[in-house]
């Protein structure tokens, strides 16, 4: 453990101070749910009618919302973020045997869904701009190690298919996204997008999640909206989304009384209780995202005299959620992180750095990987800090 803060100047001092300035004095997580609005009505509702499983009429009406807000034409729920993107990277056909291009600086559940399916994870490194996949580094990576044949992707060194790409959002942020779908179209790759943090982040004036050909959302405690647990695929293709319905639904073949259905399928399905939730969070959902973005306005203002370190800023053209607040070092230093890490946790403030890198995890240790020399040196660099939309409402101390 570090025992001498001192050594490390003034900046672990400065940071407590400016979050302190923007949050106060009282101890504050990474990032609260809110429940401001109907919540409590519907899941009244849901109770008094006894629909709390898996009939019930607010799966349909949360689908249908979801739909509406992100654009996409499709929006299936579905328990979690990891069945989304378990069934989403079936449908985009990843198979066993296959590979599938992820940044290593994302959550584990990501490189689990691929593995679900007997493939996997190809890691590619990310840029510091959206902390997303690095479109230059990826499309050179691409070039020298995998071959086209018949319009498959080949990885030239391990001989498999590489099927898929799946962008993840970090922290809601979009990544380079006209960028690597050129890629995924050039190189015959399905484009899934992890967007499990970027609910309610546009790119372009479109939603995350319903640029590729297939997108997630994640709906746990701690993500913008939540549905206690919960997610979505996202689609704008008929076919895709009724397979998608029917894989996340036993594959029952729907009739009046006969139990019988078509083929292995997963229960998957969202409960009604939790789609009840997520039809009230939907609906408070502008207001939150406005005060996490002012959140970030009054965090650029107090990190504004700090030398050392920036504040992440949406990538030009999106519309970000700030789902989480990022602190990013000028120089990556793990020592500097952890010391800021805990000056901040000792003052109350929940602050975390970035996952370790999934390619140095020991159940990924035989997957391929391209030159990664960003994502180490980003997981050096990244602090999360206190992000929740109520700390907009704050009154500043200074
Ligand atoms: C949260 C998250 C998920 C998974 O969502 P769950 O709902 O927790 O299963 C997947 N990918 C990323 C990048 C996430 O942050």
């Amino acid at each position: 453990m570090i025992k001498n803060l001192s050594i490390y100047g003034s900046l672990p001092r400065e940071v407590v101070g400016a979050i302190r300035a923007v949050v106060g004095t009282e101890q504050s997580a990474l990032h609260e749910p809110e429940f401001a609005g109907n919540e409590w009505t519907y899941l009244k509702e849901c109770l008094d009618s006894g629909f709390v499983s898996s009939v019930g009429q607010f799966v349909d009406q949360f689908e249908n919302d979801l739909a509406t807000y992100t654009g996409a034409n499709y929006a299936i729920a579905v328990v979690n973020g990891t069945s989304a993107l378990h069934v989403a990277l079936k449908l985009a056909g990843v198979t066993s045997g296959d590979e599938v291009i992820i940044p290593a600086l994302t959550f584990v559940a990501t490189g689990n869904a691929v593995t679900y399916l007997g493939a996997k994870p190809h890691f590619v490194d990310s840029e510091s701009k959206t902390l997303g996949i690095d479109p230059e580094k990826l499309r050179s990576h691409l070039k020298s190690s995998t071959k086209i044949e018949d319009g498959i992707c080949f990885n030239i060194q391990t001989k498999r298919i590489i099927r898929a790409i799946v962008p993840m959002h970090t922290f809601g942020h979009p990544s380079e996204l006209s960028k690597l779908s050129e890629i995924a179209e050039d190189y015959n790759l399905v484009l899934v997008e992890d967007s499990a943090e970027s609910m309610g982040s546009f790119y372009h004036g479109k939603h995350t999640g319903t640029i590729g050909k297939l997108g997630i959302l994640s709906f746990n405690g701690n993500k913008s909206i939540t549905t206690g647990g919960g997610g979505a695929i996202l689609t704008n293709d008929p076919t895709l989304a009724a397979r998608a319905k029917s894989l996340t639904t036993t594959s029952k073949i729907p009739h009046k009384w006969e139990f019988k259905h078509e083929e292995i399928a997963y229960n998957y399905r969202m409960p009604n209780i939790n789609a009840a939730l997520g039809c009230a969070q939907l609906e408070m959902i502008t207001s939150k995202i406005e005060a996490q973005r002012l959140l970030f306005e009054k965090y650029a203002s107090a990190f504004d005299t700090v030398s050392g370190l920036r504040l992440l800023k949406e990538p030009s053209g999106s519309t970000s959620n700030y789902w989480l607040q990022t602190l990013l070092l000028d120089n990556p230093s793990r020592s500097m992180r952890d010391a800021i890490l805990e000056a901040t946790n000792n003052a109350g403030f929940t602050t975390r750095p970035s996952w370790e890198l999934l390619s140095n995890l020991p159940q990924f240790k035989d997957s391929p990987s391209s030159d990664l020399t960003q994502s180490n040196e980003l997981t050096n660099r990244i602090i999360n800090i206190p992000s929740s939309s109520k700390l907009a409402k704050v009154r500043n101390v200074n």
